[in-house]
């Protein structure tokens, strides 16, 4: 098998004011990932969390946003007729519409449910199941007007450092002609590894990463859950759903699981404090190297004196720092899934 988990140990030697000035020596680790060939570094400490923060004032004073019950069908747009002629889709509680500020060729909005705000625990599979059905339909109306619109991303930004700056839970489903850089240096990665290999990277990868056992999480159904080697986000957790490479394709047994990862990765970041995150579903058309991935990641919690978590080596040097160990990620989220 051609994937190869490659790492390079790096390692700072000084006198520690911590310790007396006793010589001591700090580990790093840099990563390569076996598709894209990018590198990530992991650090080895990390600071003490601020533990958990008290979100009643924030949601009190944002209370009865746009997204909220008795403003969501006033205030939002509406589809153009030849996509949804219906105006606004809606499964329940889940309300799909485009995006007021968009951008992309078709951007919509899926207010995710009534409430205002959830903590991270709060978050159901049922929510999901919703919020995804309302999506799948949305790229189905709007493909069926504009079969160009091959490149999807289904995500959600929660919270200020995840770059929302609506509480209210919602998601994002963005579709273009053209892929994002992420999109293009997955599937060129992933076609150019089917012409070596006549196999699936992905595939691959769930074998292997199952064969280490030390970062593949479960599997639900037909979605295996795993950490990534070479994370590009903070206790980055990734899912990829056999058998289908778009989110339109897939039946209720691979919504419902990937729901039901995606609470249990709320519940284990809720646990360590953590409160603002990020995912995104790539999902394409007409791709078949591809097959459904979904990457979701912490952001640094709102707390006082927040710190960011886009220092200049993210920012300027294109490469991850991460004071979360896969391996460790791993072993502590596994009893989240069982
Ligand atoms: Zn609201």
């Amino acid at each position: 098998m051609e994937i190869k988990f490659e790492r390079y140990h790096l390692q700072s030697d000084f006198h520690s004011p911590l310790k007396g000035f006793e010589s001591v020596s700090v580990p790093t680790e840099v990563r390569i990932d076996p598709l894209t060939k990018r590198r990530s570094r992991i650090i080895t400490w990390s600071l003490p969390s601020k533990g958990k923060f008290d979100f009643s004032k924030m949601v009190e004073e944002s209370r009865g946003c746009i997204f909220c019950p008795e403003n969501v069908l006033l205030k939002t747009p509406t589809f153009l007729k030849e996509i949804a002629p219906e105006g606004r889709i809606s499964i329940g509680k889940s309300v799909g519409f485009p995006n007021l500020f968009p951008a992309g060729t078709y951007g919509s909005v899926i207010v995710l449910g009534e409430e205002h705000f959830l903590n991270l625990h709060e978050f159901t599979p049922e929510i999901y199941v919703r919020g995804f059905s309302v999506a799948s339909q949305i790229i189905q109306k709007t493909m069926s007007y504009d079969p160009n619109a091959r490149f999807w991303q289904i995500s959600q930004n929660f919270l200020l450092p995840g770059g929302s700056s609506i509480l209210h839970p919602h998601l994002q489903v963005i579709g273009d002609p053209i892929p994002t850089n992420e999109m293009e240096w997955l599937l060129n990665g992933c076609s150019s590894y089917y012409e070596r290999n006549k196999s699936l990277y992905w595939s691959d990868l769930v074998h292997a990463e199952k064969e280490i056992g030390e970062r593949y999480i479960a599997t639900f159904g037909k979605v295996h859950w795993f950490v990534s080697f070479a994370p590009i986000g903070a206790t980055e957790i990734c899912a990829v759903v056999e058998d289908h490479a778009s989110l339109t394709t897939l039946g209720q047994e691979e919504t419902s699981s990937l729901a039901k990862g995606i609470v249990s990765t709320l519940k284990y970041y809720y646990d360590q404090n953590l409160n603002s995150f990020n995912f995104a579903i790539y999902s394409f058309s007409g791709e078949a190297s591809h097959q459904l991935l979904l990457r979701m990641i912490s952001r640094t919690p709102i707390q006082p004196y927040y710190l960011n978590d886009w220092t200049s080596f993210e920012a300027l040097q294109s490469e991850l720092t991460s004071n979360f160990y896969p391996e460790v990620v791993c072993r502590e989220i596994r009893p989240y899934f069982s």
